[in-house]
């Protein structure tokens, strides 16, 4: 295991591109780091600078303390698995997993050893015969995992290493990466888009978009305490809704709908966006249908439903308020019907505002 540290880390590539700006970052030893953000936001940069394969253009980074910038991946104690499986195809998954050891010059027994072991927690001990082709692709990728972590490294990266898997099997290896984790305890970093993954694996997660980071925190932080519009609507499966509006006598008003602030910031908030345009956000799943449940401290808003997503442990519903379009997340049992008129409330704690112009989340209590 081993800390980590970036230091005002950036990445300008030799035709002038600034892929990654002022990354700074404290990795404590053994925990499970997720860097998250759509395709081009300087991920994989990242990664890469810290496995060695990319120089590091201005910044320093750390290994346990000690500088690291200039050392060659084989000094820097990591494994990194990548999206294709790069397994050779003509080696048995023996011979896979064994590889990277002979070449070492380790003594035969060790690395048979060492492959039983790697092998009995990966799950392919029946495997061992089988060349690659003759294995799905949840396999290959276990074997591609097993080849990082039968040599004894502090530090595991991945990239992107389940997007080459079918739905089912990515969510069967997401918890097999973790509980390898576990077992192993090496320090990892893994780059994903899907908020999904970086939800339901990482100890932290950092959110980047176009070579900056926008937030690091815990799943929790990130999805109750979002710093920003990116992050709010980055996070969460349907994403946050956003409703824009024009703070006029501390109110907005959502056509027939009037949201009081005063009812849920104090008044010097309320004061200070008087004659502004202002975000409000709420998730899907915070919402409650009027009617339905005993409605206190919340926002009523009346709308159109325009179309119905029945996903068996709730239902989306797509409604319309008079030209705004958001997503309701309804138990299944009251999905409404399409055309319908619904009324839905949400909850003062559930509210969320956004300053329109900078997007940066605005705190709603002193
Ligand atoms: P991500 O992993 O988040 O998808 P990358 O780190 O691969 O993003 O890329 C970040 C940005 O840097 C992208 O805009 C990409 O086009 C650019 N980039 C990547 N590699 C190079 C390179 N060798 N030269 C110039 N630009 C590059």
């Amino acid at each position: 295991m081993a800390y980590l540290t970036l230091r005002g880390i950036n990445k300008i590539y030799p035709n002038g591109f600034h892929a990654v700006h002022d990354f700074n970052l404290e990795i404590e030893k053994g925990e499970f780091i997720v860097f998250v953000g759509s395709s081009g936001c300087g991920k994989s940069t990242t990664l890469r600078m810290i496995a060695g394969l990319e120089n590091i253009s201005k910044g320093d980074f750390f290994i346990d303390g000690v500088r690291a910038n200039e050392k060659g991946p084989r000094e820097r104690g990591v494994a990194m698995v990548f999206q294709s499986y790069a397994l050779y195809p003509h080696m048995t998954v023996y011979d896979n997993l064994a590889f990277g050891l002979m070449l070492q010059g380790v003594d035969e027994d060790v690395i048979e050893e060492k492959v039983n072991a790697t092998a009995k927690i990966l799950g392919l001990t029946e495997y061992l015969d089988r060349l690659p082709r003759a294995l799905s692709g949840g396999q290959r990728q276990r074997v591609a995992v097993g080849r990082a972590i039968i040599r004894k490294v502090d530090i595991f990266l991945m990239d992107e290493p389940l997007s080459n898997l079918d739905a089912k099997q990515r969510v069967t290896m997401r918890s097999e990466i973790t509980q390898i984790h576990r077992q192993t305890g090496a320090t990892t970093i893994y780059v994903t888009h899907d908020q999904t993954e970086a939800m339901t694996m990482a100890d932290r997660i950092v959110v980047m978009k176009d070579g900056y980071i926008q937030q690091v925190g815990t799943p929790y932080d990130l999805y109750f305490n979002p710093t920003n519009m990116f992050v709010a609507g980055f996070i969460g499966e349907p994403p946050m809704n956003f409703i824009e509006g024009y703070v006029k006598d501390g109110k907005i008003n959502v056509n027939d709908n009037v949201i009081d602030l005063i009812a849920i910031a104090d008044k010097e908030v309320v004061d200070k966006y008087e004659h502004e345009e202002i975000v409000l956000g709420f998730r899907p799943e915070a919402i409650k249908l009027v009617g339905k449940e005993d409605i206190r401290k919340a926002f009523k808003i009346s709308c159109t439903v325009e179309l119905t997503e029945l996903l068996g442990d709730n239902t989306n519903v797509y409604v319309d308020i008079h030209g705004i379009k958001t997503i309701l997340k309804v138990d299944p049992h009251d999905s409404p019907a399409v055309d319908a008129k619904l009324e839905f409330a949400i909850p003062f704690e559930s509210v969320y505002l956004f300053d329109k112009h900078t997007e940066k989340r605005i705190k709603l209590r002193a």
